[in-house]
């Protein structure tokens, strides 16, 4: 988009600068042809009938005038001067060639002008009314033949709703056609290429749908149609036969064409979101300008014309106004179109000033003039489009770099999120490892505490035996397993004799050493693995002993009866003797005997070692119950 906008530019300036040097070409041509046209005599001199009277002339009657009654003679070389109202006009044209000579008389296409007509008198001193040729879009020539050395007059009758001056010119028939389409090419160059330009931001606009590009390609389009206008090219010159259409197009484009440029700055500068207040003003604007296309079809060619220079001045004000707001406001693009709207308005000045001071009638229609000032109004007005578009390019390419970067850090964030959640997890899964640890850890200390607790359970804490628990389970399941192994149990009771009085003698203390004591010899005593002392309460002790029978229970039992009767037990200086009886039962899978009576057995073998005089070892016989 940028860069055809560019293009666009360039091509304008270019054709800006041979616009100016073409238009000075044909200008040099012309005053060139000129002089020669003089030099040879071919034109004489005019005169003119510019007055109240002029009006009641009747054609058929123009050459009956007398001398005196023609105005001042005026060099033709800058034009006619055509006041409001009827003009005629006498050109003495004079041939000092051997050979006929013709000449084209030529004058550009205006709107103010009502009718011109030509006459010539001919050998029968009767008028003859010549007819008008367009030769280009402004331009009206007539051909007048010039015998060999012969004088001609011809009258020119011009209407007139203005004073202006109206640049005729003879021109030989060799240059005509040059002439002739050398305004032609200069028409279609000024004024083609604003058509262009006009088409080519159509084409933009259907391929950006950008609403300003439209409305520039409208301001291109009535520009172009204006300078037309101004130029020759007006409705009347399409349809010479209706009057009416005189200066209707000037200031229905004129409006057209100044309303396409004020929407277009709305748009260009955003007013309805920047500066409500004169956006307001420009819309108010706009319909003033637009009521006015119907307002001028009521007033006269002239007040039209001075209608249409007011409102673009009022514009051009309006805008450098508007400009000078912005540029306060730091909008980049003020600048530029400050000075557009400057140089509009100078040249407007420029035209109101020769006004003033020389009136309508000084105003030249050069292509040249109003072409070269159009163009430098386009190549302005585009170059200020183009830059809008960079501006606007470069905001979009921040904005989108601005999304890439928050893109950018928000995938950082991410990353960022990933790598702390993977850091965390690690560190859970450590975490996780170190209490597993401490609660296998904790899991085993609970294990050996329960062990312990459960040998504390079945623990004897003075003596280190088994204690009443134990025996109770132990003594169960040992009945279980003689019995399904078939073999002998036997259980030894044991009670320490008189042991109050060792109590009651010695204390407490050394009778708990002597229980200690005791323990000790019990373990001693013991050979197998499988079998189990126990301390069934108080100072009664009892010796599980599986696989054992009478036999071997009597001697183990007779044995530590007697290892405890042999030695004292010290205790601090104490020598304490002690003496132990025992009972005896052995469980041979007696069809009648259940654990209770293995231990009821032993307990009144006990009864009666103590009744028989204590320190001896009797067993109990259960086929004697
Ligand atoms: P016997 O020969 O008839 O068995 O007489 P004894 O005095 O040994 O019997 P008794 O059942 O009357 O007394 C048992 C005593 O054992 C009572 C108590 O003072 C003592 N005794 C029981 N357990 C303990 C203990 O754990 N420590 C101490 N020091 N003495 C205990
Ligand atoms: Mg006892
Ligand atoms: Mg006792």
């Amino acid at each position: 988009m940028i860069n055809i906008t560019r293009l666009i530019s360039v091509v304008l300036l270019l054709l800006l600068i041979v616009t100016s040097f073409k238009a000075n070409a044909i200008r040099s041509v012309v005053e060139v042809e000129q002089i020669n046209i003089a030099k040879t005599h071919l034109v004489v001199d005019y005169l003119s009938i510019a007055s109240a009277k002029s009006s009641s002339i009747k054609s058929a009657e123009v050459h009956q005038l007398t001398n005196e009654q023609w105005q001042e003679k005026q060099s033709i070389s800058s034009g006619f001067e055509v006041v409001k109202g009827t003009n005629w006009f006498a050109i003495n044209l004079s041939n000092s060639f051997g050979e006929p000579r013709s000449v084209y008389l030529t004058f550009k296409n205006r709107f103010q002008l009502i009718d011109v007509q030509l006459y010539q008198l001919t050998k029968e001193k009767k008028l003859n009314s010549l007819t008008f040729h367009l030769n280009s879009s402004s331009l009206k020539s007539v051909l007048i033949n010039l015998p060999a050395l012969s004088t001609s007059t011809v009258y020119l009758k011009v209407e007139s709703d203005a004073n202006l001056k109206l640049p005729i010119q003879m021109i030989s028939e060799r240059f005509f056609y040059q002439y002739t389409s050398e305004a032609q090419y200069d028409y279609g160059f000024v004024i083609g290429g604003m058509m262009l330009i006009a088409l080519v931001m159509l084409l933009l606009f259907f391929a950006s749908g950008l609403k300003s590009i439209l409305l520039i390609s409208g301001y291109f389009l009535t520009r172009a149609l204006l300078l037309s206008v101004i130029l020759g090219g007006n409705l009347l010159y399409l349809f010479p036969e209706l009057p009416e259409l005189r200066a209707v197009d000037l200031p229905l484009l004129t409006a057209a064409s100044l309303i396409f440029l004020l929407l277009f700055t709305l748009e260009l500068f955003n007013l309805k979101e920047a500066l409500f207040s004169y956006y307001q003003r420009i819309k108010y604007l706009c319909w003033l300008l637009f009521i006015s296309i119907f307002v001028s079809l009521f007033l006269g060619v002239h007040a039209t014309f001075i209608m249409s220079l007011s409102f673009q001045g009022l514009v051009s004000f309006a805008l450098i106004i508007l400009g000078i707001v912005l540029i306060k406001k730091s909008q980049p693009l003020a600048k530029l179109f400050t000075l557009t709207a400057v140089i509009q308005c100078l040249f407007l000045m420029f035209n109101v000033i020769i006004l003033q001071i020389n009136g309508l009638a000084t105003i030249e229609y050069q292509s040249a003039y109003f072409g070269f000032f159009f163009w430098l109004n386009a190549f302005l007005i585009i170059f200020i489009l183009s830059r809008q578009y960079a501006y606007q390019l470069r905001g979009k390419q921040q904005i989108q770099r601005q999304a890439l970067e928050s893109v950018i850090a928000a995938k950082q964030a991410n990353e960022e999120l990933l790598a702390l959640q993977k850091d965390n997890q690690e560190e859970l899964e450590v975490h996780v490892q170190e209490r597993t640890l401490e609660l296998h850890i904790a899991l085993q200390e609970l294990e050996s505490s329960n062990r312990e607790l459960e040998l504390k359970n079945t623990q004897d804490d003075l003596t280190g035996l088994s204690n009443r628990r134990f025996y109770d389970k132990k003594i169960l399941a040992e009945y279980r397993r003689s019995k399904r192994n078939l073999t002998p149990l036997s259980l030894v009771l044991i009670d320490i004799d008189h042991f109050k009085r060792v109590n009651d003698t010695h204390g407490h203390l050394a009778g708990d050493q002597c229980l200690k004591w005791f323990g000790q010899k019990i373990k001693a005593s013991l050979k197998r693995s499988t079998d189990m002392g126990c301390r069934y309460g108080g100072e009664e002790f009892c010796l599980i002993l599986p696989d054992t029978d009478a036999e071997g229970a009597l001697a183990l039992a007779e044995a530590l009866r007697l290892s405890i009767s042999d030695e004292p037990c010290n205790y601090q200086d104490l020598a304490i003797n002690l003496t132990i009886s025992c009972g005896i039962s052995t469980y041979l899978q007696q069809d009648n005997v259940q654990p209770e009576q293995i231990f009821s057995g032993a307990d009144e073998a006990l009864y009666r070692a103590k009744k028989d005089g204590r320190n001896q070892t009797l067993q109990h016989d259960f086929s004697d119950q």
